[in-house]
């Protein structure tokens, strides 16, 4: 019993040391990140002032417009907390579930597969920056943690190809995570994904299918040169311009 109890103690200060070595060592990157004081709003919003991005918003020159208000909390590429390399951006509303709007970032023509309870895709012809070719923006969880879908009633399961225009409502901001076992906060994963070039969207969660993001919005939110937070430049991209 003795022995037992030693193991026990031994198992208990590893599992102590590891916490810790994982704090120290996430720590100035969670904080470079804003994430410390993402969770300190969590705690006492009043405490620390998050910078939050304006739904609808538009940088000059910029095509996409902000699909949702919030605070921009892990960009594009981003690897923290669980995400790997991040395939797009996740826009956090700050009021809770069902209550920030989400819009349509272009025009297009939206779609809906009939097992998706928080997700819709917008499909564009013509990318705005690459002519010929066509691209999606995808939009989730807008949805609740039980299954409740923010998503408009004009775009139920199995819509397909309803044609929206920039700024079109889409739903509301919400936490529902398909069947994963991670809870998330409140908030909206946008992402812009390549066609398979037979007119079929490619599986968004690989980063590899999809586009960094930012020269579609004029910011810069690839996380090897993003601005935290955010802000609209003209040079967004993270190669030096030309003329440079
Ligand atoms: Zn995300």
């Amino acid at each position: 019993m003795k022995d037992f109890i030693k193991w026990f103690l031994a198992v208990i200060v590893m599992l102590l040391l590891c916490v810790g070595f994982v704090y120290l060592y996430s720590y100035p990157r969670l904080r470079e990140k804003g994430l410390v004081d993402y969770f300190q709003h969590r705690q006492d919003p009043d405490s620390v002032d998050l910078p939050r991005a304006t739904g609808l918003a538009q940088c000059s020159a910029a095509p996409f417009i902000m699909p949702t208000a919030g605070w921009v909390g892990i960009l594009y590429g981003d690897s923290i907390l669980g995400t790997v390399n991040h395939s797009g951006l996740d826009i956090f509303g700050l009021e809770g579930n069902g209550i920030t709007p989400v819009y349509a970032a272009y025009d297009g023509y939206v779609t809906r597969l009939p097992e998706w309870v928080s997700a819709v895709i917008i499909r564009h012809p013509e990318d705005p920056l690459v002519p010929g070719r066509q691209i999606w923006t995808y939009y989730t969880h807008m949805g609740d943690s039980s299954g409740r879908s923010y998503v408009i009633d004009q775009i139920p399961p199995g819509t397909v190809e309803l044609p929206v225009k920039q700024g079109t409502l889409l739903g509301y901001q919400g936490d529902y995570n398909g069947q994963s076992w991670r809870p998330i906060d409140t908030h909206l994963h946008f992402s812009i994904v390549l066609d398979d070039g037979n007119g079929k969207f490619l599986n968004e969660t690989d980063i590899a299918n999809t586009i960094d993001p930012s020269p579609y919005l004029g910011m810069r939110l690839n996380t090897t040169c993003a601005d935290r937070p955010p802000l609209c430049r003209p040079d967004f991209g993270c190669e030096p311009l030309a003329s440079q």
